[in-house]
């Protein structure tokens, strides 16, 4: 497999590509981990060894993202659909309240889950036009947090950077963290699950500002107190090992390409490349408004319905994966992660001027 020129190309939504290196360091590790003569998946979690990967991980996300002392850094489980309450839990006082703003499905569920712990309400919502856009933030009224989905996985939109508001942020950014850089200080609370842009699943990244949290008058069960696991550095009870590991050395990956920053750069050229063709092809259109495209994840339609399947089948004939849309928009996504060339891109887009050659 050569990172240039890969055998499949992989658009999956999630789990997500990841950089063949990684895979490779990944799988000798269930062999062996670093020559220890045991599994990385048998090894005690409370080894010295599986400690340094915990705190290696906990240090890069630091490092990567330039985090002040001030945030805190956990790797627990139950993914970001268990993020929508936790987050919720800890950031919502009681007495308090939460705004959303609705963008996609996955903002839905996370309003759905807060208002299990009190107060939330919809700031703004995109639903009635079929989430295509992203609203602007109007101000906000008595809540002490605004929640946002920053990538809406589904739809294929994105905040244009971090957006400005009168509350603290409490973001899932499950599916664009580590693809740019981010003004951490607006954020009380960013969490994402692993497999969108960092690792496999089993692992969800919680980022928190410790001087907001633990202030929530509420007795929190353990699990679900944040700061309960902080004490513990990450390690209250057995963390999911094979996918911090993981994660880990796909940060490393970051690092070795030139971080965060060079990330956006990646991801901008490949937006622009197929979003170029999207426009300029008679055959297809984009669903998201333009100016609220997601960088990570573009959709697009077949014109012509009936093209539909057989632009798929074209598809999987150059080695293409993963390109079917979600099955509440239909028509086609392209997920370009971290981990995807630019040349994946580059073949998809020749795909779709063959298809314009023999369809249009
Ligand atoms: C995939 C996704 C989720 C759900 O993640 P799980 O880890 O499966 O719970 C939540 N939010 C966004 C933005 C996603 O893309």
């Amino acid at each position: 497999m050569s990172s240039t020129s890969p055998l499949i190309h992989n658009f999956s939504a999630g789990p997500c590509i990841l950089p063949p290196s990684v895979l490779q360091q990944a799988s000798e590790a269930v062999s062996e981990l670093d020559g220890s003569g045991l599994s990385l998946i048998e090894i005690s979690h409370r080894s010295a060894a599986f400690v340094e990967v915990m705190e290696e991980a906990r240090a890069l996300v630091r490092s990567e993202l330039s985090l002040p002392d001030h945030y805190e850094v956990l790797f627990l489980q139950g993914g970001a659909s268990l993020g929508f309450l936790t987050a919720a839990m800890n950031f919502t006082p009681a007495g308090g309240s939460m705004d959303y703003a609705v963008t996609g499905t996955w903002a839905k569920k996370a309003l759905k889950e807060a208002k299990k712990m009190g107060t939330a309400q919809a700031l703004t919502s995109s639903e009635d036009t079929g989430f295509d856009r992203i609203p602007a933030l109007p101000p906000t009224s008595g809540a002490d947090a605004v929640h946002i989905t920053t990538n809406n996985t589904i739809y294929g939109t994105q905040y244009a950077g971090d957006p400005s508001v009168d509350k603290p942020l409490v973001a899932d950014m499950s599916s664009d963290i580590f693809s740019r850089p981010i003004d951490i200080e607006r954020y009380a609370c960013i969490y994402a699950g692993a497999q969108k842009n960092m690792g496999p699943a089993g692992t969800v990244l919680y980022i928190y500002d410790k001087r907001r949290a633990g202030q929530t008058g509420r007795d929190l069960p353990s699990y679900l107190d944040l700061t309960v696991h902080a004490d513990k550095d990450s390690m209250f009870n057995t963390p999911p090992v094979f996918a911090v590991y993981t994660s880990m050395l796909t940060l490393r990956w970051l690092k070795s390409e030139g971080g965060v920053a060079a990330m956006q750069k990646r991801n901008a050229a490949k937006a622009a490349c197929i979003y170029a063709e999207i426009d300029r092809n008679p055959l297809f259109q984009g669903y998201a408004q333009p100016d609220s495209r997601s960088v990570m994840n573009a959709t697009f339609t077949a014109a012509d319905d009936q093209h539909t399947p057989l632009f798929l089948e074209a598809c999987t004939a150059a080695g293409i994966n993963g390109l079917k849309g979600h099955r509440s928009i239909g028509g086609f996504r392209a997920s370009m992660y971290n981990a995807l060339p630019l040349s994946s891109v580059e073949t998809l887009v020749e795909v779709m001027k063959e298809f314009e050659r023999t369809h249009g």
